[in-house]
């Protein structure tokens, strides 16, 4: 049998062939072990099972499953975390990860630009659990200094924000977090895997939507929890275990295949969300354009420290509001309207009237989310195609 576990292999080694386990069968793609429970040869081993299972023992899909634990040992090769923690989706993720480290009386403090649903856990959910919650803006440090507190148990934030591409200082508020002695949970879907410092900055429990590039063929939903072997499998586990948000074998299998080609995929996304960027910038049509390797982004200095490239996703803002972007997206032929990202297909959004719909009109302003603003997440097509497409229909607007 090869050795599959990471040693010191490069990423993109560890994405095709960290966690493998091979059947008696020795099959070379991943075995699909589509099956939700396990038998065992007599009952004295079914208790002994039930009684300390390993990793490599199964009981029941929501405890974990062979094609499941490929997936959580090749995102945990590919994040540099001791451990991973597969989920059903990306917000089983984030709730699950919150709602495992924190109790009643517990203080968060998170970056205000979040997707709608993060905000809908925080608000909604965990401050009906007695959790209190302070809301910043997560791209001013005296914000975070000043809101951290000695009972603050997690801080919590994407490192680039849907939509308006914020880039947050991941080692400097991880500094901050820390110093107070709060666990610092990052949502990490726009860096991808590819492009992820989050370890090495300070983030201790790092989160995916697994439905955006990780299947990047908009497929199926997951997510994935990355962090110490103790969170993940004390902590982490025990919550999914018993409250049902574990990921599917079938999509565990997907996502598997997804990370074979995911740094392929992630680099000419970026590389035509480079282009596209700088074909878009200065546009007499549009009053802004936000990519963070761009020169004019708010961030751009971070960005180029903290990211080794911009990522898949481009926004930008067409002048004359709402009516002017609908006629832009209207006339769009290659570029679908959709509110999937880091798929092979290039995709664009209107925030303000989708995903980020319900939030309060104070906070879009805050956030920069204005009924002109468009959010394209770059796909696999010809960028030429992609940049035609645009500028054809800019002129619609
Ligand atoms: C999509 C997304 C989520 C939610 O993931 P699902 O897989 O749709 O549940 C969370 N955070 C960010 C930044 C996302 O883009």
């Amino acid at each position: 049998m090869k050795d599959t576990t990471p040693k010191a292999r490069k990423p993109r080694t560890n994405a095709v062939h960290a966690g493998t386990r091979r059947s008696q069968y020795g099959e070379l793609s991943e075995a699909m072990f589509l099956t939700q429970g396990f038998v065992y040869p007599t009952a004295e081993a079914a208790e002994d099972r039930f009684l300390n299972a390993g990793r490599e023992e199964f009981i029941y899909a929501r405890y974990g499953n062979p094609t499941v634990a490929m997936f959580e040992d090749r995102m945990a090769a590919l994040e540099g975390t001791e451990d991973a923690f597969a989920t059903a989706s990306g917000m089983a993720a984030v709730n699950g990860a919150m709602m495992s480290l924190l109790k009643a009386g517990d203080h968060v403090v998170a970056a205000r630009a979040l997707f709608g649903s993060c905000l809908y856990i925080l608000e909604e959910v965990l401050a009906r659990f007695g959790v209190d919650i302070t809301i910043i803006d997560g791209t001013d440090l005296a914000a975070w200094k000043t809101a951290l507190r000695p009972d603050t148990k997690v801080a919590f934030f994407e490192t680039i924000s849907n939509p308006t591409l914020e880039v947050i200082d991941i080692k400097a508020v991880a500094d901050l977090a820390h110093a107070v002695g709060a666990v610092v949970v990052v949502d990490n879907v726009f860096a991808t895997p590819t492009y992820s410092r989050a370890l090495e900055l300070g983030a201790d429990v790092i989160v995916y939507s697994t439905t955006k590039h990780i299947d990047g063929q908009g497929r199926c939903l997951g997510g994935v929890i990355c962090g110490t072997q103790e969170f993940i499998r004390g902590t982490a586990e025990p919550y999914f275990k018993h409250t049902g948000g574990s990921m599917s074998p079938f999509n565990a299998w997907v996502m598997l295949k997804g990370l074979e080609h995911l740094d392929l995929r992630v680099r000419a996304q970026t590389e035509t969300a480079t282009r596209i960027a700088a074909a878009l910038d200065g546009h007499p049509k549009l009053t802004r354009v936000l990519y963070p390797h761009q020169e004019g982004h708010p961030q751009h200095d971070l960005a180029l420290r903290q990211m080794a490239a911009g990522g898949t996703m481009v926004a930008f803002d067409i002048a004359g509001g709402r009516d002017a972007a609908y006629r832009v997206l209207n006339a769009l032929e290659i570029i679908l309207i959709s509110n999937n990202l880091g798929d092979a297909k290039s995709i664009a959004t209107p925030p303000y009237s989708t995903t980020h719909q319900r939030l309060p009109e104070e906070q879009k302003a805050a956030l920069g989310i204005t009924p002109g603003l468009v959010r394209l997440s770059c796909g696999l097509e010809d960028p030429d195609d992609l940049i035609a497409d645009l500028l054809t229909a800019l002129d619609a607007a």
